[in-house]
Parts: structure tokens; C-alpha cells; sequence
């Protein structure tokens, strides 16, 4: 499985995209600089056959309607944050205006549901806390899990923003500390990690479980 990611907007967001076999791909948290998604995208001769979300805020979801006029292709969130994602409730000024929804299809991702599209095979696992409905997107033949704005190296996304909730938040990173220790985490913003890693290092994963 390839995974790039392309730093988009102004909070610095990474938009991954995945890839076995091309042209299918996915693109998860397409947030901004749609140019510059297109352009990664023609570059590698990709094309999207899924949007997937690792939740609704307005950094992560802005590029969908342009992207989506050059390559339609289904939306994937959890229903928790498709309700409010496309609405009045995620302006964010200066930085960000609601994104219009396109008119494509929309999917919901299910707590743990397994999907496969682009030829590849991912578990669902709802973790709120950050959103009421974040979830983290497990590519578990890969090792490799999509964390979103819930786990950060080094940290966990704010819980104070509408919708955020710190017991949840931290019933969710308890959660994650159970994954294999190998998993790659691959966050919504900064640097890559891996579960060990942050179970050794991360203040809000260190006593999730306990370190032989
Ligand atoms: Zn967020
Ligand atoms: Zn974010």
C-alpha cells in the first residue's frame, strides 16, 4: 500500500491519500489547497474512488467541492458529524466558511464496519471525544491507522470545541492503547508515530495501559 500525505491549509492539515493498485485511490481529509491534491493526484495518475473522513471540521473537508468537480466520487463520514459537517456550525473565521456539500453520493462510516474500497481493506472504529463522531480509519493488513484529530504523536486532539468531549476523548485513546503495538499512526496534523511510541511518550496514553 502506498500512503503520501500533503500538508493543505492553514492549520497545517495532512490529507492522506492511499493506493494499492493505481488509478483507484482513496483520499481521506481532503481539508484544503484543492490545486495541489488535483495536481499530486494527476502526477500519480490516481483518481479517487472514495472522500473518506476522519471527521467533519471545516480544515479537514474544505477542498470536496472542487475536488469533487473534477473527480466525483462518494463521500464517506460518520453520521454523528455528517449532520452538522456541511452546515452554518462548522464556520470557523477567518479562517474557514462552510463547505457546501456536493452533490454526491453519501456514505456512512460505521463503528466497526469493515470497508473496501480502491482495493483496500480498512476497519472503522468510532473514537469520540474530539468530535462526536470522529473515527480513526484501521488499514489493518497494513499496520497502518488513520488517527484524525483524536491522537497526535505526542498528543490528543482539544475536546473543548462544540461537540468535544474529554471523558469520551480519553475513553477513545484507552481504546486505541490496546491496538498492536506496531500500528503506525498516521495523524490529522504533525509528524507520524506508532502506538509503542506514544504508549511510551504520550501523556494521555501512558496510563491507558500498562508498559512491561
Ligand atoms: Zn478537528
Ligand atoms: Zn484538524
Amino acid at each position: 500500500m502506498h500512503i503520501d500525505s500533503i500538508v493543505v491549509g492553514e492549520f497545517q492539515v495532512n490529507c492522506f491519500i492511499l493506493w494499492e493498485n493505481s488509478p483507484n485511490a482513496l483520499v481521506v481529509d481532503p481539508g484544503d489547497n484543492p490545486e495541489r491534491i488535483s495536481n499530486f493526484l494527476k502526477q500519480n495518475g490516481l483518481i479517487p474512488s472514495a472522500y473518506l473522513f476522519t471527521h467533519g471540521h471545516c480544515d479537514h473537508i474544505s477542498a470536496l467541492p472542487i475536488l469533487c468537480r473534477e473527480f466525483p466520487a462518494p463521500i464517506a463520514m460518520h453520521k454523528s458529524d455528517l449532520e452538522w459537517a456541511f452546515t452554518k456550525e462548522n464556520d470557523f473565521p477567518p479562517y474557514y466558511k462552510a463547505t457546501d456539500r456536493p452533490s454526491v453520493e453519501s456514505r456512512e462510516l460505521k463503528d466497526n464496519a469493515y470497508y473496501l474500497d480502491a482495493g483496500l481493506n480498512y476497519k472503522v472504529l468510532h473514537t469520540p471525544g474530539h468530535t462526536p463522531g470522529a473515527v480513526c480509519l484501521y488499514f489493518y493488513e497494513n499496520s497502518v491507522l488513520l488517527t484524525g484529530d483524536t491522537l497526535f504523536a505526542g498528543s490528543v486532539g482539544r475536546s473543548d470545541l462544540p461537540g468535544g468531549n474529554s471523558r469520551k476523548l480519553q475513553r477513545s485513546i484507552d481504546f486505541l492503547a490496546t491496538l498492536p503495538d506496531d500500528t503506525r499512526v498516521y495523524a490529522g496534523h504533525g509528524q507520524c508515530s506508532t502506538i509503542l511510541q506514544e504508549k511510551k511518550t504520550n501523556y494521555f496514553m501512558r496510563f491507558s495501559n500498562k508498559i512491561e
